[in-house]
C-alpha cells in the first residue's frame, strides 16, 4: 500500500488506516493530526509519514504509535503554506556546502540541487521533523574536491555567526571526499560551546541504498542532544544502517572510495555512536574550550607524500614560490631520503616551516630511532607525533595565518589532533 511494507504496513492494517487518509495519530504524550502520506518503495518499515496541517511531513516511529483514528470528511484537511511555528524542539542550524547529501533531483532540469527549505528537508527525510526545528541555509554548492582554504574561512565564520543566534547545535552537510580536511580546519578555526557536526553521504539521496537520511538523522540527533562541543563527523559505522559513528574532527579519515562506513577514527575510538535515536558515548573526553573565531588560513602551505625517487627540486620549487609551510608525509617513523636533506635544510633556512607526519596511517612519528630521523630533526623538521597528515596541513595553514609562534603551536595539542596515549584504540 503506497510504499508501506513490513511492520509499518501491519500497523496500518491493524488500525484500518490507509495512505491518503485524514487521521489523528496518538502517541504516549502527543497527538498529531494529518494525512498519511505514501512512502517510497525503498523507505524503511518503521515509520508512518504524516503531512501536518502546516504542510510539514513528519515521520513517526511505529513503536511510539498507540492508535490511529480516522477523522470524518476524509482528505478534507487543508494544507496551509508552510509557516514556521515553535514546536518546542531544539533549534538546529543546517549549513549546506554541497556534495550529494541534502540535495535532491530537480525533476525540471534533471540536475541535482541543494534542498533549500526546511519543508523540502522534512519531505525528503520525514524523521527529521520529529527531531528538531531545522533552519537550513545554503552557503555554497560545491563538490568537496573544489573547496579551498577560502571556503574553510567562510564556513568557520558562518558557524560562529550561527552560534550567536541561539541554536542548540550546528549541522554542516558536506561532500565526503574532503570532509575530514574541513573537519580538521574547523577544529582549529572555530571554538564554540556547541556541537558542530559534519555529515555526508557515500550514495546519493535518490538511490535506494543511500545513507543520506540515516547519517543526517544521526547528525541532527547528536547536534540537538549532545553537550559536547567541538567538531565531529557523523557517518555509518558499518555497512548496516543501525549505527552511525560520531568521530572527532581531528582524528578521522576517509578510507574507502564507496562503502558507507568509509570514515574511521584513526588511533582512537569514535567519540560516540547514535543507535535507535540514542547517543551512546564511547570515549569520555573533555572537549570544552574557550570560545573564539580565528578563521584565516595561509594559502602557501603544501602536503607532500614522500615516495622513492622523489625529486628534491619539488621542495626547492615550493621554496622559490614563497611557500611558508610544508607537511611531509614521510615513511615509517618519519623518514625521507637523504637526497632531500639539502633542499629541506635550505628551505627551512629561508623560513619555511617543515613538519613530519607518517604515511603509515597508524602509529606515531618517532624521529630519534634511526639516523635519518635524527638528521631531519637536527635540520629543523618538526615531528608531529600521531597527527594525521591532512590534519597537519590544516593546522599548519591555520597556525601560519593566525599565530605568532607557529613552531610551538604545531607541537602543542589544541583540538586533540595528537591523541593521548591512554585513548589509543
Ligand atoms: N566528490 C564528491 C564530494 O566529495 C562526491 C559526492 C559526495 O561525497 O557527496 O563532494
Amino acid at each position: 500500500m503506497h510504499g508501506y511494507r513490513g511492520k509499518a504496513l501491519e500497523l496500518l492494517y491493524r488500525f484500518n488506516a490507509y495512505a491518503g487518509e485524514h487521521v489523528i495519530i496518538e502517541l504516549d504524550s502527543k497527538r498529531y493530526e494529518g494525512i498519511i502520506m505514501p512512502r517510497y518503495e525503498s523507505a524503511d518499515d518503521t515509520h508512518i509519514v504524516l503531512k501536518l496541517k502546516n504542510g510539514y511531513n513528519i515521520g513517526i516511529s511505529i513503536d511510539r504509535i498507540k492508535s490511529i483514528k480516522s477523522i470524518e470528511g476524509k482528505n478534507q484537511i487543508k494544507i496551509a503554506e508552510v509557516e514556521r511555528e515553535d514546536r518546542g524542539l531544539s533549534k538546529i542550524a543546517m549549513i549546506s556546502t554541497g556534495g550529494t547529501i541534502a540535495s535532491k533531483i530537480d525533476y525540471r532540469t534533471g540536475g541535482v540541487r541543494a534542498m533549500l527549505t526546511a519543508k523540502e528537508l522534512y519531505d525528503a527525510i520525514p524523521e527529521l521533523g520529529e527531531l528538531a526545528d531545522i533552519y537550513p541555509e545554503v552557503l555554497f554548492s560545491e563538490y568537496s574536491e573544489n573547496l579551498t582554504f577560502r571556503h574553510w574561512s567562510m564556513l568557520a565564520e558562518k558557524i560562529y555567526e550561527k552560534s550567536k543566534e541561539g541554536y542548540k547545535g550546528i549541522v554542516v552537510t558536506h561532500g565526503t571526499d574532503t570532509m575530514h580536511y574541513t573537519a580538521a580546519a574547523l577544529s582549529f578555526a572555530v571554538s564554540i560551546n556547541k556541537p558542530i557536526v559534519l555529515v555526508g553521504a557515500q550514495r546519493s539521496s535518490d538511490r535506494p541504498s543511500s545513507d543520506a537520511a540515516t547519517n543526517l538523522i544521526a547528525a541532527t540527533t547528536f547536534a540537538s542532544k549532545s553537550d559536547l562541543n567541538g567538531v565531529f563527523v557523523a557517518m555509518h559505522d558499518s555497512i548496516s544502517d543501525d549505527t552511525i559513528a560520531i568521530h572527532l574532527g581531528t582524528r578521522v579519515r576517509k578510507n574507502h572510495t564507496s562503502r558507507r562506513d568509509a570514515f574511521k577514527s584513526i588511533g582512537i575510538k569514535p567519540i560516540a555512536y547514535v543507535r535507535n535515536g540514542e547517543i551512546i558515548y564511547n570515549l569520555r573526553v573533555e572537549t570544552r574550550r574557550e570560545e573564539y573565531i580565528l578563521p584565516k588560513f595561509e594559502d602557501k602551505v603544501a602536503l607532500l607524500k614522500y615516495h622513492p625517487n622523489m625529486d628534491a627540486r619539488l621542495i626547492e620549487y615550493l621554496s622559490e614560490l614563497g611557500y611558508k609551510g610544508l607537511v611531509l608525509e614521510g615513511t615509517g617513523l618519519g623518514h625521507v631520503s637523504k637526497y632531500l636533506f639539502n633542499s629541506i635544510e635550505d628551505a627551512i633556512k629561508k623560513g619555511m616551516i617543515i613538519c613530519m607526519t607518517s604515511q603509515c596511517i597508524y602509529g606515531r612519528v618517532r624521529m630519534t630511532v634511526y639516523e635519518t630521523g635524527r638528521d631531519l630533526l637536527r635540520i629543523g623538521v618538526l615531528p608531529l607525533d600521531d597527527m594525521l597528515p591532512e590534519v597537519a596541513l590544516a593546522k599548519l595553514s591555520w597556525a601560519l595565518a593566525n599565530k605568532e609562534d607557529v613552531k610551538s603551536v604545531m607541537l602543542k595539542n589544541i583540538a586533540m589532533e595528537m591523541s593521548d596515549r591512554s585513548l589509543v584504540d
